[in-house]
């Protein structure tokens, strides 16, 4: 089985700063000190959690792809 890495995309300008993804998948996402999301590292996390954080974003600020394995 081929294990795929996600890619984890966050738009910082639609973040509201409510602090789901970071219940949801802490380690991977913090809020700045502006109260805004940044990535800290998705790699640490089990991707059902990133998957979570993306699905409780009230805005749709993260996105979560599958990276395309290089030929
Ligand atoms: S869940 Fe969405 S709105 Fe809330 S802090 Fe994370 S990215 Fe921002």
């Amino acid at each position: 089985m081929v294990q795929m890495t996600l890619r984890v995309a966050v738009d910082d300008r639609a973040c509201i700063g409510s602090g789901n993804c970071v219940e949801q998948a802490p380690g991977a996402f913090a809020l700045t000190d502006d109260g805004v999301v940044t990535v800290i590292d998705t790699t640490t996390v089990p991707d059902d959690d990133l998957l979570a954080a993306e699905a409780s974003c009230p805005v749709a600020a993260i996105l979560v792809s599958e990276e395309s394995p290089h030929p």
